[in-house]
């Protein structure tokens, strides 16, 4: 089966302070948790500038989360001022990066292609791509539920081998920091027509192994309904993974 993935997606928040203590208050407030040892995955995705500092942290203190970053360049090193590689990631242990989060496309003009490419720069350094895709209202009045997420998600996996580890995140953009939340059905519908999508593109092996997560308004009041979808492996969380308790008690919840 696959191992749930609860993630926490800080965006422009927390700076490397404010990180440790949250780091540390989260640990302890799931220390005496009563769900099974290993039977979710926690990862937080800090700021670039957080990363070191949390990575430390984590493991001077042996903390079960992982790390990952929101964002990497297209290129590996050289003249690109203000860019990002995704071997300094891996050197700092980071396991995960996102990738196409609609923030990225919608305030940097990140085009599927940019996606792709940046797919491609995770997997030359060892970096699980966490592909966000989702559709706008417009889209979805325009060409229903399931059309725009599908056709970025096929560009993104292009020349994707069968075997590479990678996580894909259904993220509505109407459902981001909103509070209007996709229902359950909803999210199961494009779940499944993306785990659709890595079935033809990187066969059935890779569809059945990878985590397909939903993103956008998620609460520790409604992360339940979302995970007892069949093709609902996780959740990409914004506003809540900011909150200990409220994080806390989404990476807790009961089915
Ligand atoms: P919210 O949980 O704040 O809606 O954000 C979702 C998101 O964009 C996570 O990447």
């Amino acid at each position: 089966g696959r191992v749930p993935l609860i993630a926490g997606n800080w965006k422009m928040n927390l700076d490397h302070l404010q990180a440790v203590a949250f780091v540390q208050k989260l640990h302890w407030a799931l220390k005496d948790a009563k769900h099974e040892v290993g039977s979710v995955e926690v990862a937080v995705f800090p700021p670039f500038t957080d990363i070191r500092t949390v990575q430390t942290l984590i493991d001077a203190d042996k903390i079960a989360f992982s790390l990952g970053a929101q964002d990497l360049s297209t290129h590996d090193a050289g003249a690109y001022t203000g860019e990002i590689s995704g071997a300094f990631l891996s050197k700092l242990n980071c396991g995960y990066v996102i990738i196409g989060h609609s923030e990225r496309r919608e305030y940097h003009d990140e085009t599927d292609e940019v996606v792709a490419a940046k797919v491609q720069a995770a997997l030359r350094h060892e970096l699980v791509p966490v592909i966000c895709v989702g559709e706008t209202l417009e889209q979805r009045e325009e060409s229903g539920p399931t059309a725009v997420s599908v056709g970025q998600l096929e560009v993104a996996l292009e020349g994707v081998p069968s075997g590479a580890d990678i996580v894909v995140a259904y993220e509505p953009v109407w459902a981001i920091g909103t509070g209007q939340v996709a229902s359950p059905e909803q999210a199961q519908e494009v779940c499944a027509a993306l785990r659709t999508v890595i079935a033809e593109k990187l066969g059935q092996d890779a569809a059945d192994r990878t985590r397909v997560l939903y993103g956008g308004s998620v609460k520790s009041g409604n992360v339940a309904s979302f995970m007892r979808e069949p093709d609902v492996d996780g959740a990409l969380v914004g506003g809540a993974s900011l909150v200990v308790d409220e994080f806390a008690a989404i990476i807790r919840y009961q089915k």
